[in-house]
Protein backbone atom coordinates (compact mmCIF):
# COMPACT_ATOMS: atom_id res chain seq x y z
CA UNK A 1 0.00 0.00 0.00
CA UNK A 2 1.33 3.46 -0.94
CA UNK A 3 0.55 6.55 0.89
CA UNK A 4 0.18 6.68 4.72
CA UNK A 5 0.06 9.17 7.55
CA UNK A 6 2.57 9.95 9.99
CA UNK A 7 2.83 7.61 13.51
CA UNK A 8 3.05 9.74 16.61
CA UNK A 9 3.15 8.27 19.87
CA UNK A 10 0.53 10.27 21.98
CA UNK A 11 2.59 11.32 24.95
CA UNK A 12 1.60 13.80 27.89
CA UNK A 13 4.56 15.78 27.17
CA UNK A 14 3.07 16.76 23.92
CA UNK A 15 0.42 18.71 25.68
CA UNK A 16 2.69 20.34 27.30
CA UNK A 17 4.66 21.20 24.48
CA UNK A 18 2.27 22.64 22.45
CA UNK A 19 0.93 24.83 25.39
CA UNK A 20 4.49 26.21 25.76
CA UNK A 21 4.96 26.65 21.71
CA UNK A 22 1.68 28.03 21.30
CA UNK A 23 0.45 29.55 24.41
CA UNK A 24 3.46 30.56 25.98
CA UNK A 25 2.45 33.67 27.29
CA UNK A 26 -0.98 32.51 28.37
CA UNK A 27 -1.14 33.17 32.63
CA UNK A 28 -1.15 30.24 34.95
CA UNK A 29 -2.36 32.30 38.45
CA UNK A 30 -1.51 29.89 41.64
CA UNK A 31 -2.50 30.28 45.25
CA UNK A 32 0.69 28.74 47.40
CA UNK A 33 0.36 27.20 50.38
CA UNK A 34 1.45 30.59 52.53
CA UNK A 35 -2.01 31.59 50.89
CA UNK A 36 -0.14 34.10 48.49
CA UNK A 37 -0.91 34.28 44.89
CA UNK A 38 1.79 33.62 42.30
CA UNK A 39 1.36 34.29 38.47
CA UNK A 40 3.46 32.34 35.58
CA UNK A 41 2.61 31.10 32.17
CA UNK A 42 2.50 28.02 30.47
CA UNK A 43 5.94 28.75 28.53
CA UNK A 44 7.43 29.00 32.19
CA UNK A 45 5.44 25.38 33.30
CA UNK A 46 7.02 23.96 30.63
CA UNK A 47 10.30 25.40 31.09
CA UNK A 48 10.33 24.24 34.63
CA UNK A 49 9.13 20.99 33.86
CA UNK A 50 12.22 20.17 31.76
CA UNK A 51 14.32 21.33 34.42
CA UNK A 52 12.44 19.01 36.75
CA UNK A 53 12.66 15.51 34.51
CA UNK A 54 16.54 16.16 34.63
CA UNK A 55 16.30 17.07 38.46
CA UNK A 56 15.37 13.44 38.54
CA UNK A 57 17.27 12.02 36.39
CA UNK A 58 19.94 13.28 38.80
CA UNK A 59 18.35 11.75 41.48
CA UNK A 60 18.71 8.49 39.75
CA UNK A 61 14.75 8.15 39.20
CA UNK A 62 14.24 5.98 36.08
CA UNK A 63 11.98 5.25 33.57
CA UNK A 64 8.88 3.34 34.96
CA UNK A 65 9.58 4.53 38.67
CA UNK A 66 6.48 5.97 40.87
CA UNK A 67 7.20 9.56 42.13
CA UNK A 68 4.63 10.47 44.17
CA UNK A 69 3.15 14.11 44.78
CA UNK A 70 1.05 14.63 47.97
CA UNK A 71 -0.10 18.50 47.21
CA UNK A 72 -2.62 20.91 46.70
CA UNK A 73 -3.53 22.17 43.09
CA UNK A 74 -0.55 24.59 42.60
CA UNK A 75 1.78 25.30 40.15
CA UNK A 76 4.60 23.86 41.45
CA UNK A 77 2.74 20.62 41.43
CA UNK A 78 1.50 21.15 38.07
CA UNK A 79 5.62 21.69 36.55
CA UNK A 80 5.97 18.06 38.78
CA UNK A 81 3.76 16.23 36.92
CA UNK A 82 4.74 17.09 33.48
CA UNK A 83 8.20 16.29 34.55
CA UNK A 84 7.95 13.36 35.97
CA UNK A 85 4.89 11.64 33.36
CA UNK A 86 6.89 13.45 30.62
CA UNK A 87 10.38 11.75 31.39
CA UNK A 88 8.38 8.45 31.48
CA UNK A 89 8.23 8.20 35.35
CA UNK A 90 5.16 7.30 36.62
CA UNK A 91 3.26 10.52 38.76
CA UNK A 92 1.37 8.68 41.67
CA UNK A 93 -1.22 11.57 42.95
CA UNK A 94 -1.83 10.92 46.44
CA UNK A 95 -4.93 11.85 48.37
CA UNK A 96 -3.66 13.57 51.68
CA UNK A 97 -7.23 12.94 53.40
CA UNK A 98 -6.67 8.84 53.30
CA UNK A 99 -5.89 7.57 56.73
CA UNK A 100 -2.14 7.01 57.66
CA UNK A 101 -2.12 3.41 57.49
CA UNK A 102 -3.99 3.92 53.77
CA UNK A 103 -1.20 6.33 52.61
CA UNK A 104 1.30 4.21 53.77
CA UNK A 105 -0.53 0.76 52.31
CA UNK A 106 -0.69 2.92 48.96
CA UNK A 107 3.13 4.36 49.01
CA UNK A 108 4.24 0.96 49.72
CA UNK A 109 2.25 -0.51 47.29
CA UNK A 110 3.38 1.47 44.25
CA UNK A 111 6.94 1.36 45.54
CA UNK A 112 7.04 4.62 45.11
CA UNK A 113 11.13 5.69 45.46
CA UNK A 114 10.39 9.57 46.20
CA UNK A 115 7.31 11.69 47.39
CA UNK A 116 6.75 15.51 46.67
CA UNK A 117 4.54 17.44 49.27
CA UNK A 118 3.45 20.34 50.08
CA UNK A 119 4.61 22.14 53.13
CA UNK A 120 0.72 21.37 54.92
CA UNK A 121 1.82 17.61 54.63
CA UNK A 122 4.83 17.79 56.49
CA UNK A 123 3.22 16.65 59.80
CA UNK A 124 1.83 13.54 57.56
CA UNK A 125 5.42 13.07 55.67
CA UNK A 126 7.00 12.69 59.74
CA UNK A 127 4.00 10.38 60.86
CA UNK A 128 4.37 7.77 58.13
CA UNK A 129 8.35 8.32 56.99
CA UNK A 130 9.40 5.28 59.21
CA UNK A 131 7.42 3.21 57.34
CA UNK A 132 7.74 3.70 53.43
CA UNK A 133 10.67 2.44 53.35
CA UNK A 134 11.44 2.58 49.51
CA UNK A 135 11.01 6.41 49.27
CA UNK A 136 14.57 7.99 49.16
CA UNK A 137 13.73 11.49 48.22
CA UNK A 138 11.46 14.05 50.42
CA UNK A 139 11.05 16.52 47.74
CA UNK A 140 8.98 20.01 49.39
CA UNK A 141 7.44 21.90 46.79
CA UNK A 142 7.28 24.88 49.22
CA UNK A 143 10.05 27.47 49.19
CA UNK A 144 13.22 26.54 51.09
CA UNK A 145 12.54 27.47 55.08
CA UNK A 146 14.48 26.36 58.05
CA UNK A 147 11.04 25.42 59.86
CA UNK A 148 10.97 22.45 57.04
CA UNK A 149 14.37 21.41 57.41
CA UNK A 150 14.29 20.92 60.98
CA UNK A 151 11.66 19.09 60.97
CA UNK A 152 12.77 17.31 58.17
CA UNK A 153 16.64 17.44 57.82
CA UNK A 154 16.73 15.31 54.53
CA UNK A 155 14.36 17.45 53.11
CA UNK A 156 15.32 18.94 49.50
CA UNK A 157 13.72 21.81 48.07
CA UNK A 158 12.21 21.38 44.83
CA UNK A 159 13.12 24.91 43.64
CA UNK A 160 16.34 24.16 44.49
CA UNK A 161 16.74 21.09 42.45
CA UNK A 162 15.32 22.75 39.55
CA UNK A 163 17.48 25.60 39.85
CA UNK A 164 20.29 23.83 39.32
CA UNK A 165 18.87 22.55 36.03
CA UNK A 166 18.54 24.62 32.71
CA UNK A 167 15.47 24.32 30.74
CA UNK A 168 17.71 22.20 27.66
CA UNK A 169 15.67 19.24 27.74
CA UNK A 170 13.89 17.25 24.93
CA UNK A 171 11.33 15.18 26.17
CA UNK A 172 12.11 11.52 25.60
CA UNK A 173 9.52 9.08 23.08
CA UNK A 174 8.39 5.93 24.13
CA UNK A 175 5.55 3.52 23.59
CA UNK A 176 2.02 5.55 24.00
CA UNK A 177 1.33 2.81 26.16
CA UNK A 178 3.53 3.18 28.78
CA UNK A 179 2.58 3.83 32.01
CA UNK A 180 2.18 7.60 33.21
CA UNK A 181 0.44 7.97 36.11
CA UNK A 182 -1.67 6.05 39.07
CA UNK A 183 -4.26 7.22 41.19
CA UNK A 184 -5.56 4.92 43.65
CA UNK A 185 -9.71 4.51 44.71
CA UNK A 186 -10.58 6.03 48.35
CA UNK A 187 -10.65 2.55 49.12
CA UNK A 188 -14.13 2.55 51.23
CA UNK A 189 -14.57 -1.19 51.01
CA UNK A 190 -11.02 -2.47 51.46
CA UNK A 191 -7.52 -1.37 50.49
CA UNK A 192 -7.13 1.62 48.05
CA UNK A 193 -7.08 -0.13 45.14
CA UNK A 194 -4.63 1.89 41.95
CA UNK A 195 -6.14 2.64 38.46
CA UNK A 196 -2.84 2.58 36.27
CA UNK A 197 -3.29 5.26 33.58
CA UNK A 198 -1.11 5.51 30.27
CA UNK A 199 0.42 8.03 27.80
CA UNK A 200 -2.21 7.17 25.30
CA UNK A 201 -5.45 6.85 27.30
CA UNK A 202 -4.37 10.71 29.26
CA UNK A 203 -4.53 12.24 25.97
CA UNK A 204 -7.17 10.49 24.45
CA UNK A 205 -9.32 11.87 27.36
CA UNK A 206 -8.01 14.97 27.40
CA UNK A 207 -8.83 15.43 24.10
CA UNK A 208 -12.58 13.99 24.37
CA UNK A 209 -13.13 15.77 27.94
CA UNK A 210 -12.12 19.09 26.02
CA UNK A 211 -14.83 18.86 23.16
CA UNK A 212 -17.86 21.04 23.16
CA UNK A 213 -20.00 18.02 24.15
CA UNK A 214 -18.11 17.36 27.26
CA UNK A 215 -16.36 20.51 28.91
CA UNK A 216 -16.30 22.84 25.80
CA UNK A 217 -13.17 24.42 26.88
CA UNK A 218 -11.27 26.63 24.21
CA UNK A 219 -8.35 29.08 24.44
CA UNK A 220 -10.77 31.96 25.53
CA UNK A 221 -11.41 30.27 29.18
CA UNK A 222 -10.30 30.82 32.53
CA UNK A 223 -10.18 27.48 34.14
CA UNK A 224 -10.70 26.68 38.08
CA UNK A 225 -10.23 23.28 38.74
CA UNK A 226 -11.04 23.06 42.62
CA UNK A 227 -11.50 19.24 42.23
CA UNK A 228 -7.97 18.59 43.55
CA UNK A 229 -5.24 17.11 41.29
CA UNK A 230 -5.24 14.29 43.49
CA UNK A 231 -8.78 13.25 42.77
CA UNK A 232 -8.60 11.47 39.26
CA UNK A 233 -6.52 14.81 37.85
CA UNK A 234 -8.67 16.80 38.89
CA UNK A 235 -10.86 15.06 35.97
CA UNK A 236 -8.16 15.21 34.00
CA UNK A 237 -8.48 19.29 33.34
CA UNK A 238 -4.51 20.00 33.81
CA UNK A 239 -3.97 17.97 30.76
CA UNK A 240 -7.15 19.44 28.74
CA UNK A 241 -5.87 23.14 29.69
CA UNK A 242 -2.72 22.74 28.01
CA UNK A 243 -4.05 20.59 25.12
CA UNK A 244 -6.38 23.82 24.12
CA UNK A 245 -4.38 26.79 25.73
CA UNK A 246 -6.51 28.02 28.35
CA UNK A 247 -5.77 30.16 31.43
CA UNK A 248 -5.55 27.98 34.26
CA UNK A 249 -6.41 29.41 38.50
CA UNK A 250 -5.07 26.77 40.52
CA UNK A 251 -6.50 27.05 44.11
CA UNK A 252 -3.97 25.91 46.47
CA UNK A 253 -5.07 24.94 50.13
CA UNK A 254 -8.36 27.22 50.10
CA UNK A 255 -11.58 25.07 49.05
CA UNK A 256 -13.87 27.14 51.40
CA UNK A 257 -16.58 28.54 49.72
CA UNK A 258 -15.79 32.56 50.69
CA UNK A 259 -12.11 31.28 49.09
CA UNK A 260 -13.46 30.35 45.76
CA UNK A 261 -15.67 33.11 45.30
CA UNK A 262 -13.05 35.78 45.48
CA UNK A 263 -10.93 33.56 43.22
CA UNK A 264 -13.95 33.17 40.50
CA UNK A 265 -14.50 37.17 40.54
CA UNK A 266 -10.43 38.27 40.87
CA UNK A 267 -9.54 36.17 38.17
CA UNK A 268 -12.90 36.02 35.94
CA UNK A 269 -12.64 32.38 36.03
CA UNK A 270 -15.16 31.14 33.31
CA UNK A 271 -15.52 27.85 34.07
CA UNK A 272 -14.74 25.36 37.84
CA UNK A 273 -14.79 21.95 38.57
CA UNK A 274 -16.02 20.40 41.70
CA UNK A 275 -18.33 17.95 44.00
CA UNK A 276 -21.37 19.00 45.22
CA UNK A 277 -20.50 19.45 48.68
CA UNK A 278 -17.73 22.15 47.43
CA UNK A 279 -20.45 24.35 45.27
CA UNK A 280 -22.71 23.96 48.78
CA UNK A 281 -20.92 26.01 50.77
CA UNK A 282 -19.39 28.38 47.38
CA UNK A 283 -23.34 29.13 47.06
CA UNK A 284 -23.50 30.29 50.69
CA UNK A 285 -20.36 32.24 50.64
CA UNK A 286 -21.61 33.68 47.15
CA UNK A 287 -25.19 34.88 48.79
CA UNK A 288 -23.60 36.22 51.43
CA UNK A 289 -20.99 38.22 49.53
CA UNK A 290 -24.01 39.44 46.86
CA UNK A 291 -21.52 38.37 44.19
CA UNK A 292 -22.97 37.49 40.98
CA UNK A 293 -20.22 35.64 39.79
CA UNK A 294 -20.56 37.44 36.49
CA UNK A 295 -17.54 35.51 34.50
CA UNK A 296 -18.83 32.01 35.44
CA UNK A 297 -20.81 31.11 32.60
CA UNK A 298 -20.21 27.35 33.25
CA UNK A 299 -19.52 24.76 35.90
CA UNK A 300 -18.90 21.24 35.67
CA UNK A 301 -20.48 19.20 38.72
CA UNK A 302 -19.85 15.43 39.33
CA UNK A 303 -18.29 12.49 41.87
CA UNK A 304 -22.15 12.90 43.31
CA UNK A 305 -25.18 13.10 42.25
CA UNK A 306 -25.67 17.32 41.38
CA UNK A 307 -28.72 18.32 43.11
CA UNK A 308 -31.40 19.69 40.83
CA UNK A 309 -31.91 22.90 43.60
CA UNK A 310 -28.06 23.42 42.83
CA UNK A 311 -28.55 23.19 39.19
CA UNK A 312 -31.46 25.18 39.35
CA UNK A 313 -29.84 28.27 41.63
CA UNK A 314 -26.44 28.47 39.66
CA UNK A 315 -29.07 28.50 36.35
CA UNK A 316 -31.71 31.61 37.34
CA UNK A 317 -29.57 32.93 40.43
CA UNK A 318 -26.02 33.56 38.66
CA UNK A 319 -26.95 32.42 34.82
CA UNK A 320 -24.21 29.83 35.00
CA UNK A 321 -25.02 26.54 33.12
CA UNK A 322 -24.16 23.55 34.88
CA UNK A 323 -22.52 20.98 33.37
CA UNK A 324 -23.38 17.74 35.00
CA UNK A 325 -20.98 14.67 34.65
CA UNK A 326 -20.41 10.50 35.66
CA UNK A 327 -17.26 9.25 35.99
CA UNK A 328 -14.92 6.96 38.57
CA UNK A 329 -11.17 6.62 39.02
CA UNK A 330 -11.53 3.40 37.08
CA UNK A 331 -12.60 6.24 34.16
CA UNK A 332 -9.95 8.83 34.18
CA UNK A 333 -12.88 9.26 35.35
CA UNK A 334 -14.97 10.80 32.21
CA UNK A 335 -17.92 8.46 31.79
CA UNK A 336 -20.82 11.07 30.64
CA UNK A 337 -21.62 14.70 30.03
CA UNK A 338 -24.82 16.11 29.90
CA UNK A 339 -24.51 18.06 27.34
CA UNK A 340 -28.04 18.82 25.09
CA UNK A 341 -28.55 17.52 21.31
CA UNK A 342 -30.00 19.78 18.96
CA UNK A 343 -33.21 18.32 19.48
CA UNK A 344 -33.76 19.15 22.75
CA UNK A 345 -33.19 22.73 22.51
CA UNK A 346 -36.79 22.97 20.43
CA UNK A 347 -38.43 21.31 23.78
CA UNK A 348 -40.67 23.60 26.03
CA UNK A 349 -38.05 24.94 28.41
CA UNK A 350 -38.65 23.29 31.53
CA UNK A 351 -38.20 19.49 29.33
CA UNK A 352 -35.35 21.18 29.18
CA UNK A 353 -34.01 21.75 32.67
CA UNK A 354 -35.35 18.33 33.59
CA UNK A 355 -32.98 16.78 31.13
CA UNK A 356 -29.93 18.46 32.24
CA UNK A 357 -30.24 16.85 35.79
CA UNK A 358 -29.07 13.28 34.59
CA UNK A 359 -25.88 12.45 34.50
CA UNK A 360 -25.66 12.65 30.39
CA UNK A 361 -24.61 10.67 27.78
CA UNK A 362 -21.00 8.87 26.89
CA UNK A 363 -18.67 10.90 24.52
CA UNK A 364 -16.94 9.17 22.06
CA UNK A 365 -14.53 6.69 23.43
CA UNK A 366 -16.73 5.40 25.81
CA UNK A 367 -19.56 2.15 25.13
CA UNK A 368 -22.21 1.81 27.73
CA UNK A 369 -24.44 -0.84 28.94
CA UNK A 370 -27.34 -1.83 31.47
CA UNK A 371 -27.55 -5.39 32.75
CA UNK A 372 -29.75 -7.03 35.21
CA UNK A 373 -28.53 -7.83 38.21
CA UNK A 374 -29.12 -11.53 38.31
CA UNK A 375 -27.26 -12.25 35.42
CA UNK A 376 -24.88 -9.85 34.31
CA UNK A 377 -24.49 -10.12 31.11
CA UNK A 378 -28.07 -9.29 29.91
CA UNK A 379 -28.32 -6.09 29.12
CA UNK A 380 -32.23 -4.53 30.14
CA UNK A 381 -34.57 -2.05 28.16
CA UNK A 382 -33.24 1.68 27.08
CA UNK A 383 -36.08 3.14 27.96
CA UNK A 384 -35.16 5.61 30.66
CA UNK A 385 -36.83 3.67 33.21
CA UNK A 386 -35.60 0.49 33.65
CA UNK A 387 -32.65 0.13 35.69
CA UNK A 388 -29.15 -1.68 35.81
CA UNK A 389 -25.72 -1.92 36.56
CA UNK A 390 -23.65 -0.07 34.86
CA UNK A 391 -20.81 -1.46 32.72
CA UNK A 392 -18.33 0.26 30.68
CA UNK A 393 -16.05 0.10 27.93
CA UNK A 394 -13.43 2.51 26.43
CA UNK A 395 -9.61 3.83 25.51
CA UNK A 396 -9.45 5.57 28.77
CA UNK A 397 -11.35 2.55 31.22
CA UNK A 398 -9.12 0.29 33.26
CA UNK A 399 -8.73 -3.54 32.52
CA UNK A 400 -6.85 -4.69 35.87
CA UNK A 401 -5.95 -2.79 38.61
CA UNK A 402 -2.32 -2.32 39.70
CA UNK A 403 0.07 -4.46 40.62
CA UNK A 404 -2.85 -7.23 39.67
CA UNK A 405 -2.53 -10.43 37.47
CA UNK A 406 -6.52 -10.86 37.26
CA UNK A 407 -8.28 -8.59 35.01
CA UNK A 408 -11.19 -6.76 36.31
CA UNK A 409 -13.48 -7.12 32.96
CA UNK A 410 -16.83 -9.35 32.86
CA UNK A 411 -16.13 -12.19 30.93
CA UNK A 412 -17.08 -10.42 28.06
CA UNK A 413 -14.72 -7.83 28.36
CA UNK A 414 -17.02 -4.95 30.08
CA UNK A 415 -16.07 -3.44 33.45
CA UNK A 416 -18.25 -3.01 35.54
CA UNK A 417 -18.95 0.26 37.36
CA UNK A 418 -21.08 -0.74 41.17
CA UNK A 419 -23.52 1.84 39.73
CA UNK A 420 -27.08 0.81 39.31
CA UNK A 421 -28.96 3.41 36.26
CA UNK A 422 -31.54 3.72 33.53
CA UNK A 423 -30.52 4.66 30.45
CA UNK A 424 -32.68 5.91 27.43
CA UNK A 425 -32.20 5.51 23.81
CA UNK A 426 -30.36 8.86 23.32
CA UNK A 427 -27.67 7.71 25.82
CA UNK A 428 -28.50 9.54 28.69
CA UNK A 429 -27.35 7.94 31.72
CA UNK A 430 -29.69 8.80 35.28
CA UNK A 431 -27.51 7.18 37.77
CA UNK A 432 -29.99 6.17 41.04
CA UNK A 433 -27.67 4.65 42.99
CA UNK A 434 -24.07 2.94 44.05
CA UNK A 435 -25.47 -0.61 44.05
CA UNK A 436 -24.12 -0.36 47.93
CA UNK A 437 -26.17 2.58 48.91
CA UNK A 438 -29.49 1.23 47.52
CA UNK A 439 -32.85 1.10 49.97
CA UNK A 440 -34.19 -2.55 49.61
CA UNK A 441 -37.72 -2.09 51.20
CA UNK A 442 -39.93 -5.23 51.34
CA UNK A 443 -37.59 -6.21 48.32
CA UNK A 444 -38.55 -2.80 46.32
CA UNK A 445 -35.67 -0.56 45.77
CA UNK A 446 -35.64 3.17 46.96
CA UNK A 447 -33.02 5.62 45.18
CA UNK A 448 -30.87 7.37 48.16
CA UNK A 449 -30.41 9.68 45.69
CA UNK A 450 -33.66 10.90 44.97
CA UNK A 451 -34.20 11.02 48.75
CA UNK A 452 -31.53 13.13 49.24
CA UNK A 453 -32.50 15.57 45.92
CA UNK A 454 -35.92 16.44 47.88
CA UNK A 455 -34.30 17.30 50.73
CA UNK A 456 -31.72 19.50 49.29
CA UNK A 457 -34.90 21.49 47.38
CA UNK A 458 -36.01 22.26 51.18
CA UNK A 459 -34.72 25.96 51.41
CA UNK A 460 -33.94 25.06 55.43
CA UNK A 461 -31.67 21.90 54.38
CA UNK A 462 -27.70 22.50 54.40
CA UNK A 463 -26.31 18.82 53.07
CA UNK A 464 -28.63 15.30 53.41
CA UNK A 465 -27.71 11.39 52.82
CA UNK A 466 -30.46 8.85 52.69
CA UNK A 467 -29.29 5.53 54.13
CA UNK A 468 -30.71 2.02 55.10
CA UNK A 469 -31.50 1.30 58.17
CA UNK A 470 -32.23 -2.30 59.58
CA UNK A 471 -35.72 -3.18 60.06
CA UNK A 472 -37.43 -6.26 61.33
CA UNK A 473 -40.25 -6.16 59.33
CA UNK A 474 -38.93 -4.55 55.82
CA UNK A 475 -35.17 -5.71 55.76
CA UNK A 476 -34.07 -1.92 55.13
CA UNK A 477 -35.94 1.50 55.73
CA UNK A 478 -34.88 4.96 54.28
CA UNK A 479 -33.89 7.26 57.04
CA UNK A 480 -32.20 10.65 56.05
CA UNK A 481 -29.64 12.05 58.23
CA UNK A 482 -29.59 15.97 57.68
CA UNK A 483 -27.64 19.17 58.81
CA UNK A 484 -29.84 22.08 58.45
CA UNK A 485 -29.13 25.72 57.87
CA UNK A 486 -27.91 27.93 60.05
CA UNK A 487 -31.35 29.30 61.71
CA UNK A 488 -33.55 27.02 60.73
CA UNK A 489 -36.08 25.60 62.91
CA UNK A 490 -37.19 23.01 60.71
CA UNK A 491 -38.98 19.80 63.08
CA UNK A 492 -38.62 16.22 61.85
CA UNK A 493 -42.05 16.13 60.92
CA UNK A 494 -42.14 19.08 58.62
CA UNK A 495 -39.19 17.32 56.95
CA UNK A 496 -40.85 14.15 56.47
CA UNK A 497 -44.42 16.21 55.64
CA UNK A 498 -41.91 17.48 52.60
CA UNK A 499 -41.74 14.14 51.29
CA UNK A 500 -45.63 14.46 50.36
CA UNK A 501 -46.68 14.35 46.87
CA UNK A 502 -42.83 14.33 45.75
CA UNK A 503 -42.49 10.20 45.63
CA UNK A 504 -44.73 7.24 46.74
CA UNK A 505 -45.80 7.55 50.25
CA UNK A 506 -43.50 4.15 50.71
CA UNK A 507 -40.59 5.66 49.74
CA UNK A 508 -40.59 8.50 52.73
CA UNK A 509 -38.15 8.21 55.01
CA UNK A 510 -39.58 6.62 58.09
CA UNK A 511 -37.10 8.64 59.92
CA UNK A 512 -35.07 11.95 59.69
CA UNK A 513 -32.02 12.92 62.14
CA UNK A 514 -30.23 15.87 62.03
CA UNK A 515 -26.90 16.62 62.85
CA UNK A 516 -24.10 18.95 62.94
CA UNK A 517 -21.86 17.81 60.28
CA UNK A 518 -22.05 14.91 57.77
CA UNK A 519 -19.15 12.80 57.56
CA UNK A 520 -17.00 13.29 54.12
CA UNK A 521 -14.62 10.84 52.21
CA UNK A 522 -11.20 12.00 51.01
CA UNK A 523 -12.73 13.37 47.77
CA UNK A 524 -15.81 15.47 49.50
CA UNK A 525 -18.41 12.75 48.99
CA UNK A 526 -20.76 11.74 52.03
CA UNK A 527 -19.80 9.01 54.23
CA UNK A 528 -22.52 6.74 54.26
CA UNK A 529 -20.86 3.82 55.17
CA UNK A 530 -20.05 5.44 58.43
CA UNK A 531 -23.65 7.08 58.49
CA UNK A 532 -24.51 3.27 58.21
CA UNK A 533 -22.81 2.37 60.69
CA UNK A 534 -23.43 4.87 63.59
CA UNK A 535 -27.68 5.19 62.41
CA UNK A 536 -28.31 1.39 60.63
CA UNK A 537 -29.71 0.69 64.07
CA UNK A 538 -32.37 3.47 64.84
CA UNK A 539 -35.16 1.99 63.62
CA UNK A 540 -35.09 -1.62 65.80
CA UNK A 541 -36.77 -0.96 69.22
CA UNK A 542 -38.59 2.19 67.76
CA UNK A 543 -42.55 1.96 67.87
CA UNK A 544 -41.91 2.10 63.78
CA UNK A 545 -40.51 -1.30 63.80
CA UNK A 546 -43.40 -3.39 64.99
P1 LIG B 1 -14.56 7.01 45.25
O1 LIG B 1 -15.68 7.94 45.54
O2 LIG B 1 -14.90 5.56 45.44
O3 LIG B 1 -13.28 7.41 45.74
P2 LIG B 1 -14.56 7.93 42.58
O4 LIG B 1 -14.24 9.33 42.87
O5 LIG B 1 -13.92 7.26 41.46
O6 LIG B 1 -14.23 7.03 43.75
O7 LIG B 1 -16.11 7.80 42.55
C1 LIG B 1 -16.84 7.19 41.55
C2 LIG B 1 -18.28 7.06 41.93
O8 LIG B 1 -18.84 8.33 42.27
C3 LIG B 1 -19.15 6.56 40.82
O9 LIG B 1 -19.07 5.16 40.70
C4 LIG B 1 -20.52 7.03 41.27
O10 LIG B 1 -21.09 6.17 42.22
C5 LIG B 1 -20.22 8.34 41.94
N1 LIG B 1 -20.49 9.45 41.02
C6 LIG B 1 -19.61 10.14 40.29
N2 LIG B 1 -20.22 11.12 39.60
C7 LIG B 1 -21.53 11.04 39.90
C8 LIG B 1 -22.70 11.76 39.48
N3 LIG B 1 -22.65 12.79 38.67
N4 LIG B 1 -23.89 11.36 39.98
C9 LIG B 1 -23.97 10.32 40.83
N5 LIG B 1 -22.92 9.61 41.27
C10 LIG B 1 -21.71 9.96 40.80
Amino acid sequence: MHGRMMFQPLLISDLLEHAAQYHADTPIYSKNTNGQMYETHWKNIADNAKRGAKAFEALKLGHGDCVATLAWNNHRHLEAWYAISGSGLICHTINPRLFPEQLIFIINDAKDKAILFDKTFLPLINAIKAHIPLVKSFICLDAPDAEIVKALPEVLFYDDLIAAQSAEYTWPEFDENTASSLCYTSGTTGNPKGALYSHRSTVLHSLVASLPDSMNLSAKDIILPVVPMFHVHAWGTPYSAALVGCTVVLPGPGLDGDSLVKLIDDYKVTIALGVPTIWQSLLVAAKQSGTKLESLTRNVIGGSACPPSMLATFRDVYQCETIHAWGMTEASPLGTVNQPKAKHLLLPIEQQHKLRLSQGRPPFGVKLRLVDEENGTNEVAYDGETHGNVQLKGHWIIERYFGKDQSSLTSDGWFDTGDIASLDQDGYLHISDRAKDLIKSGGEWISSVELENIAMGHPEVAMAAAIAATHPKWDERPVLIAVKTPESTLTEEALIQYYNDKIAKWQIPDRVIFVDAIPLSGTGKMLKRKLREDFGDVLLNSAEAI
